[in-house]
């Protein structure tokens, strides 16, 4: 035991909790899903089957913090607050609610079976919004025409832009009009499927949590696929250009820690070859925090490269310009978004939970009846 705070509680082998408690190839090291919020912060110190899983999302959010902050740090860049920066400040609370949710889910769900369910709910619902945080980081800094300013009307040859770039002219009309709203969708489309495998389709969860998600970063990723497919649009002898040349290795890092984070959901390796081995280090689910977390790293690092780009480029300044062809953000198109998301996944998060209370109240209520004084079975 790493910590001993007290009196502390047994945990407890596969058999001895609840069905609905257990995870595949895990044999041992779980909490009795009614410890007191006190028992759940004091068992992040201790070694259960949990504590890796809260500590490789909680220690992550600083290490974030500590990146992100990179870019206030560059000369010359706007104030932290000004609204070029918007759309980094709502990718950072996608982010940063995804890690705290998600580390308290792991901490938190040895409450009750209702508790349980309930912060599961808000680990989708965050890692949703979390998707939609990243589209608008890309609509605005590496979306085709983020920040070109405009010199005459949007006639191509007139400006003097090569046939990529009169292409990308048609293909800023469709991200104008179809990307984040379509972004939004598919996030409140995961969060449902998500919240629903908790209640049905059991046998196929994590698949289907896997595939979900994949389906929000196909979609959210569509400009990083069209810069890759096109030529950059900066001069290459710009400092732009070299600012925004390491972005496809960023995202190429990025999408590879995501397949294997999926693997690795999908798989349940390790703990498949050796049931009870990994059971509180080492298995699968810490090795998808952490490969998760390092897609995000690269992904935040891709986004600064082309924040550095639109910054260096004194031809390429997002608005306050009104020539700029992609309207620059706002409070409402940043912000308000992610506001107006949110209120609807709590509103999903909040049907799903009453439902939740509907099935495992009862089953609840009879466990702290036979159980007041907590444990049953030692192991
Ligand atoms: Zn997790």
């Amino acid at each position: 035991m790493l910590l001993n705070c007290g009196q502390t509680l047994p945990l407890l082998s596969h058999t001895d909790v609840p069905a609905r408690v257990t995870e595949s190839f895990i044999l041992s090291g779980y909490r009795f899903p009614n410890y007191s919020l006190r028992d759940c912060i004091r068992s992040a110190f201790r070694p259960t089957n949990e504590t890796g899983n809260f500590w490789t999302h909680f220690l992550p959010v600083f290490v974030f913090a500590y990146y992100f902050v990179e870019a206030f740090r560059w000369d010359g860049v706007p104030d932290a607050d000004a609204p070029f920066f918007y759309p980094l400040w709502t990718y950072f609370i996608g982010v940063f609610c995804l890690l705290m949710a998600s580390s308290m889910a792991h901490l938190l769900n040895s409450m009750s079976l209702v508790v349980r369910e309930v912060c599961f709910f808000v680990d989708y619902g965050t890692i949703s919004a979390y998707t939609v945080g990243s589209s608008l980081a890309y609509y605005y800094y590496i979306h085709p025409q983020a920040g070109i300013v405009e010199k005459g009307n949007l006639n191509g040859s007139r400006l003097g832009l090569s046939h990529e770039h009169e292409g990308a002219l048609t293909f800023y009309r469709f991200f104008e009009t179809f990307y984040i709203p379509c972004a939004c969708v598919i996030a409140i489309i995961c969060v449902l499927s998500c919240c629903n495998t908790r209640q049905r389709w059991r046998e196929h969860r994590y698949i289907i949590r896997t595939l979900v998600f994949l389906l929000p970063f196909l979609i959210s990723s569509t400009p990083v696929f069209y810069r890759l497919l096109t030529r950059s649009p900066y001069s290459r002898t710009s400092s732009s250009f070299a600012a925004s040349a390491p972005m496809p290795g960023f995202f190429l890092r990025h999408s590879l820690w995501l397949l294997v984070s999926a693997m690795f959901n999908i798989s349940k390796l390790p703990e498949r070859l050796a049931p009870g081995r990994f059971d509180i280090w080492g298995h699968s689910h810490q090795w998808f925090h952490c490969c998760t977390f390092l897609s995000i790293l690269d992904e935040l690092r891709m986004i600064q490269a082309e924040v550095r780009a639109i910054l260096l480029n004194p031809d390429f300044l997002l608005p306050p310009s009104r020539s700029s062809r992609l309207p620059g953000p706002t409070v409402a198109s940043t912000y308000g978004v992610m506001l107006l998301l949110q209120t609807t996944i709590v509103s999903i998060i909040t049907w799903f939970s009453w439902h939740a209370n509907q099935i495992y109240g009862p089953q609840r209520d009879q466990i702290e009846k036979e159980h007041p004084g907590k444990h049953l079975k030692k192991r």
